[in-house]
């Protein structure tokens, strides 16, 4: 059997019953509890809480550096301050967490806690940023950020305490703004390749950017019950929130001007749910290396008689891999090498290494890979360079898996009845466009998915009339669910 076909054969659950299967992993994987008694909040346990901290690290390893600095903003804004720019707060209003102070007439106020940071960092940028020298600025930081959302939530994806890294960046012109969002395109590119997640950039169509941007790039990943995933956005807010906030700066000629700005952010608990539904199948997680809290499982294969020699050799290959990678050695005895291999593979642990007396006696261990679930003979001598062989082979494994899996998710639509079958058939449809509102919302009436957006990696020019109207159409565009 080709492993496109085991994938495929392993994954019936994931694919056909997505909710059912996603829920169980969370809770079984040790991913998060969802139980917790206010709506949208999540308790992450042992394993989601390790992977996300991975995840973190990853990124602000790679914004740092490219010259980001890390700072720590407050959680909360005024009204006033939240409503300079009236786009923002168009697109944010309702969705806020409040909090009222009470007290003596005079000191009863309204605190709003971050649905996103730029109200409360702008305002300091207007202090610190005084002349072209001062640019580029550019600091992230990573935290929770609260919305409440009104659509049903759903843990990771739709959560009302969103964890994320968030970055701002102010620059003197629109070029240096142009390349700061390229900048941040293959930071967070990287970061996705790195865990072989794959994804539709997209730059959004205009009724759907950011509330106050001049244009929004997303990041949308695909998931198996066919709805896309928005990692990550880039937004160029050009002057908007300079004019807002008042940040000028004085340029080389002695002039005033606004700044440039751009924002870009990348959720965490979104990530890891892509993780763990594009890689995973119905064993459970298949975990990138990167970011497994084991790496590593060694199961020891006791036979009577031969206990001794067996935990010796199995403690002798712990004491060689151990410092290299994340590794376990699963000496209960209490429980049985086929529970212990269930319980490995739900956990998504990349590579499994069995030992038992033909092991000991040969010199060598059996590997068995989680990504495909090959096994592999491989001599003691030769286990170091085998072992990276193969942590390598499965982010590449994996990472080429998903790419197929979007390819095939991506489907040409031409009427409008073909495009809801589509949608229906849980894909993503490629459909032309001619731009205007009126046929985006006949499409997301009809058809059930929603604009996500023209490519922003490529061009793609119309070979058809708009799907809505038949008039000349200005774009292809790819249609979705999305969370
Ligand atoms: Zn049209």
């Amino acid at each position: 059997m080709t492993s496109e076909k085991q994938q495929s054969a392993s994954c019936l659950k994931k694919f056909t019953n997505f909710t059912v299967w996603f829920d169980e992993i969370l809770l079984n994987a040790k991913i998060v509890d969802n139980r917790f008694p206010v709506k949208g909040f999540l308790v992450y346990l042992e394993n989601g809480a390790y992977i996300m901290d991975k995840i973190r690290k990853m990124l602000e390893e790679k914004l740092e550096k490219t010259g980001h600095k890390l700072m720590l903003f407050p959680l909360v804004t005024t009204d006033e301050l939240f409503a300079k720019e009236a786009e923002h707060i168009k697109g944010f209003s309702g969705e806020v967490f409040k909090i009222e102070l009470k007290g003596d007439k005079e000191s009863q106020r309204t605190l709003i806690i971050r649905p996103t940071s730029e109200t409360i960092i702008y305002p300091m940028f207007k202090l610190w940023i005084r002349s072209h020298a001062d640019l580029p600025l550019k600091v992230h930081q990573s935290v929770n950020v609260y919305r409440y959302e009104t659509k049903a939530t759903r843990p990771l994806y739709r959560v009302r305490e969103i964890p994320w890294n968030e970055a701002h960046t102010a620059h003197e012109s629109p070029t240096d703004a142009e390349r700061q969002v390229r900048e941040a395109i293959e930071i967070y590119s990287q970061v996705l390749k790195e865990l072989g997640i794959s994804f539709l950039l997209l730059k959004r169509p205009d009724f759907d950017k950011f509330a106050g941007a001049v244009y929004s790039i997303a990041f949308d990943a695909w998931n198996p019950d066919g709805r896309v995933n928005q990692v990550a956005t880039v937004h160029n807010l050009g002057r908007n929130f300079a004019k807002a906030y008042d940040i000028t700066f004085e340029k080389k000629d002695g002039s005033r001007g606004y700044v440039y700005q751009l924002c870009y952010g990348f959720g965490y608990s979104r990530v890891l749910a892509a993780i763990i539904s594009q890689h995973g199948d119905d064993r459970g997680l298949v975990l990138p290396p990167a970011v497994a809290p084991t790496q590593i499982v060694i199961i020891p294969i006791l036979f009577k008689g031969q206990e001794k020699e067996v935990m010796k050799y199995a403690e002798e290959i712990y004491r060689e891999v151990k410092d290299r990678w994340r590794t376990v050695l699963d000496d209960r005895e209490d429980v049985t090498p086929g529970e212990k291999f269930y319980h490995w593979e739900l956990m998504g642990t990349p590579i499994r290494i069995e030992v038992g007396p033909k092991e000991v006696i040969e010199g060598t261990v059996t590997l068995t890979r989680r990504d495909t679930l090959e096994r592999i003979q491989c001599s003691k001598d030769k286990l170091i360079d085998k072992i990276t062989f193969l942590m390598d082979d499965i982010l590449r494994n994996l990472r080429e898996r998903s790419e197929r899996m979007l390819h095939k998710l991506i489907v040409d639509a031409r009427s409008m009845e073909e495009a809801t079958k589509a949608v229906d058939d849980k894909n993503i449809v490629r459909v032309a466009w001619c731009g205007s509102l009126e046929c985006a919302q006949k499409i997301r009436e009809n058809v059930g998915g929603e604009i996500r957006g023209e490519r922003y990696d490529i061009a793609e020019r119309p070979d058809r009339p708009c799907i809505a109207c038949g008039k000349e159409a200005r774009t292809i565009v790819y249609v979705a669910r999305a969370y």
